[in-house]
């Protein structure tokens, strides 16, 4: 581990560089908040949720930097004290094999992660989201949530990546059959994630008949949107914000809104929101994503591909040999950076999608008003930051800000 080894400059980089970044863009998105408002979204923020809405976004964006300042310590502490190299040496005494040892090494790191990380997610939810209102979930259910997550993570995660660390240890064009088992793995579970995955965490209950039901059967048959069911989704049981989503594809799809959107707007709002779901649906949004994942998929495999065969890169955090396993775990470390851009591209596209599907949930309930005023309610109720910094807005915003949508709408009057 010397500063003469390339792969320790670019990992050194890629982990400063992202936390480094990160940072700014908190600091100037926060420096905006003193901005005076625009007129379209001047009258919601009155002095009183100004002050709300700064000490909101300061206090997460305290845990944010406390959190990721956390995951750099754990993070140089296994590098300095060369942990990487003794995880490595453990887990080969422990096991037989390149596969079982690279899942051990890959399940120490993984859980080590997710504990550092545990008591900052604890502080978000029942320190700044409970004191702002937002939190309804209660321990159990926090704790019921890890302990699904930590479970599927198990049940799915691991049998995937013994098979990617079975490919590259012995496959000749390792990097494109690990690509197509990644794509055909996540092109799947996209099918029945909606069926098999959210249930473990929502609850749907079919939405009562009555005006608004068939108010949204009514949408979607004018939408030619083919429907299976319209539920309703339990959100307020761990946050009181509210969304809408839909679950589901081929023949038939389910409308999932949550209750507690249902409480909160009034039918002509839902079913303009409604509308524009059905629009990202119509545009073919998923698929364009999912194309795009796949895309990266393969710089991915290609650049993994690369650096497994190479023992500079492993030696760079004092790992002996070429061990796929943690190959694999240190990836993610170098990844980091490249990884970021990547999500930009991905997230400047939602943004454009946004647009789209607003355009088409104006044109679909004959007006702009509506989806105008949900929008206005949603982005007070939410907290949301009335400004964002462009930099904040190309690293993390998946939907435009506020401001940007009213005035596009408004276009498309
Ligand atoms: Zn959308």
């Amino acid at each position: 581990m010397t500063m003469s080894n390339p792969w320790f400059l670019a990992a050194l980089f890629a982990v400063l560089g992202v936390f480094h970044v990160e940072l700014i863009s908190l600091l100037l998105n926060m420096a905006r908040l003193g901005r005076a408002l625009p007129t379209s979204i001047a009258d919601l923020y009155p002095e009183e949720t100004r002050q709300k809405l700064r000490d909101y976004l300061a206090e997460g964006a305290r845990v944010t930097v406390a959190q990721d300042a956390a995951g750099l310590a754990l993070l140089a502490g296994l590098w300095w004290s060369g942990g990487f190299g003794a995880i490595q040496a453990w887990a080969e005494q422990h096991t037989s094999g390149p596969i079982a040892s690279g899942l051990l090494v890959a399940a120490c790191v993984g859980l080590a992660q997710m504990l550092v990380s545990l008591p900052f997610e604890a502080w978000d939810t029942f320190g700044v989201e409970a004191r702002h209102g937002f939190n309804r979930m209660s321990w159990g259910v926090f704790v019921a949530d890890k302990v699904k997550s930590l479970l599927l993570l198990a049940c799915l995660g691991l049998p995937v990546l013994g098979l990617l660390i079975a490919f590259f240890e012995h496959q000749r064009f390792a990097a494109l059959w690990a690509w197509l088992f990644i794509a055909t793995f996540s092109l799947l579970m996209t099918f029945l994630a909606p069926r098999l995955i959210m249930p473990l965490f929502l609850k749907f209950t079919p939405l009562p008949d009555g005006p608004l039901r068939q108010a949204v059967l009514d949408l979607a048959q004018r939408l030619e949107f083919p429907v299976g069911e319209v539920s309703v989704v339990d959100g307020s049981r761990r946050s009181s914000k509210a969304n809408a989503f839909f679950a589901g594809f081929g023949r038939t799809r389910r409308i999932a809104l949550s209750d507690t959107l249902l409480e909160k707007h009034p039918s002509e709002e839902l079913l303009a929101v409604l509308a524009h779901e059905i629009g990202h649906n119509k545009l073919r949004h998923v698929g364009k994503h999912l194309a795009l994942g796949l895309v990266e998929l393969a710089l991915m495999m290609g650049l993994l591909g690369w650096m497994l065969n190479e023992s500079a890169f492993f030696a760079a955090f004092g790992v002996a040999g070429t061990p796929t396993g943690m190959g694999l775990v240190l990836f993610g470390i170098l990844y980091r950076p490249v990884g970021l851009l990547t999500g930009m591209a991905g997230l400047a596209m939602s943004r454009r999608h946004e647009f789209q599907a607003d355009a088409y949930a104006a044109q679909a309930v004959g007006g702009a008003a509506p989806l105008q005023q949900a929008l206005r309610k949603l982005g007070v109720d939410h907290l949301s930051h009335p400004q964002p910094h462009p930099l904040a807005i190309w690293l993390h915003h998946s939907h435009p800000p506020l401001v940007e949508r009213l005035a596009a709408l408004e276009q498309a009057k």
